[in-house]
């Protein structure tokens, strides 16, 4: 028997209860005779509570200071899951991020993992021991403590199954798969016995919080086998994979939405091309993710810039155009928040001219404007007022025909 990856996210992990719950699927693969090694959140909603204190005491608070803060959750349940282990009779030991050989690089909040050291889990694992991990967190090379973006801990269970060569990553959350879109806001959503690598990725990039998206990233160059199932119930879950041979066909596979996203234009730019390298170098350099971008050019050959980024980055990018106007030849720039993107989502879309114009019907038959768009050959974007989100989502879930029984094979 090889070594499989359990991940508990923060609700299979909330309360004492939930905790006993989480130890008996653990033993339960303990006792087939896998090596086991289990990953875990923060219990329920301690990050959001731990970052609504440091938003009471700074309005900025000082990233360093948060990743200190923040993983501080995920160390609490690691200890508790082992000790409960270890009162049911069975030999575990709970690691840090640093412990278990996480090496990320050097960004506090959203840092990759670029290595990790594997030798200690290993030589646990031979001594016949269960290893808990804290998700969520490494240690940089200069021994600081930086977190993997919210929802990491999924990353830091994927990457240690990679590492580790893992049978298989299960992640075990509170739902019982991945649906064809959340099922919280769209209730005729249905779950998918199987979704491609590729098409995970892209719902997980566009707002389909139930996997982080790295974590695909990671089980795609790895080829790990990656399973996402309920902790309370015993359903099967849906399976992530290479290829989804009965479902390539299907045009549209799911719909992604996420708010928080903001518009920034910029007017004004002289001649266009000269400048935009040096605003996409000074925003990276900072960390900000840019994601839709739109140039265009008036007639008197001036050129105007948009694109959207994440509310969080808003006051840093603000302050970096701001203080850039002049080396960066900008005249003026406004910025628009309360937004969100709606995606569709398949691999089918490659072969199917038309999808995005049907998109776009469904929308304008249903009064919502769209702001920008986005395309790849596997998923078309739209920018939307955010309360018209779930709206949007909806009637597009129901335009593809997303609640047939016979897309979700
Ligand atoms: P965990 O704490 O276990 O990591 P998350 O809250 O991060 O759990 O992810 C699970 C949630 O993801 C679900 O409760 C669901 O609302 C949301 N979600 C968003 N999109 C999807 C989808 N396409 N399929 C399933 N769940 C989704
Ligand atoms: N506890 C972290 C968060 O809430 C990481 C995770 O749960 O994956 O984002
Ligand atoms: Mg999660």
């Amino acid at each position: 028997m090889g070594i499989i990856v359990q991940k508990f996210g923060g609700t299979s992990v909330g309360n004492v209860e939930r905790i006993r719950n989480t130890v008996n699927r653990i033993i339960e693969e303990k006792e087939k005779g896998h090596d086991v090694v289990v990953v875990v959140s923060a219990m329920g909603k301690t990050t959001d509570q731990l970052v609504g204190l440091a938003n009471e005491l700074s309005a900025y608070p000082a990233k360093r200071e948060m990743d200190m803060l923040l993983s501080t959750g995920e160390q609490v349940t690691i200890s508790l899951v082992a000790m409960a282990l270890i009162a049911r009779g069975y030999d575990a030991v709970s690691y840090t991020g640093w412990q278990a050989g996480i090496i990320t690089e050097p960004v506090h909040g959203n840092a990759r993992i670029t290595e990790i050291r594997t030798e200690k889990i290993k030589s646990r694992l031979a001594a016949g021991q269960i290893v808990i991990v804290a998700g969520f967190q490494g240690i940089t090379p200069a021994g600081e403590i930086a977190t993997l973006g919210r929802g990491g801990s999924d990353t830091t269970a994927v990457a240690l199954a990679a590492a580790l060569h893992a049978d298989r990553c299960l992640i075990y959350t509170d739902v019982t798969g991945v649906f064809t879109s959340d099922p919280r806001y769209i209730p005729n959503a249905r779950k998918l016995k199987a979704v491609s690598y590729d098409e995970m990725l892209e719902l997980a990039s566009l707002g389909a919080g139930v996997l982080h998206a790295r974590a695909v990233e990671f089980a795609k160059n790895a080829a790990v086998p990656l399973i996402v199932c309920s902790s309370l119930e015993r359903e099967e879950g849906t399976l992530i994979e290479e290829e989804v041979s009965v479902e390539k066909n299907l045009i549209v596979r799911g719909v992604a939405f996420e708010d928080g996203i903001t518009r920034v234009t910029i007017f004004g730019l002289e001649n266009g091309f000269r400048n935009l390298p040096d605003i996409f170098t000074t925003l990276a350099e900072h960390h900000i993710d840019v994601d839709i971008i739109i140039q265009n050019q008036t007639a008197d050959h001036k050129t105007y810039l948009s694109f959207s980024i994440k509310d969080k980055d808003l006051k840093e990018t603000a302050d970096l155009l701001e203080a850039g106007k002049e080396a960066l030849s900008i005249d003026h720039f406004e910025t628009e928040t309360g937004l969100a993107k709606v995606s569709i989502i398949g691999s089918g879309m490659v072969s199917n001219p038309g999808v995005a114009a049907k998109m776009f019907q469904v929308l304008a038959d249903h009064g919502i404007a769209i702001k920008m768009i986005s395309t790849s050959e596997i998923k078309v974007s739209t920018v939307v007022d955010a309360k018209e989100m779930v709206r949007a989502a909806r009637c597009l879930h129901e335009a593809f025909e997303l609640d047939a029984v016979e897309q979700n094979i």
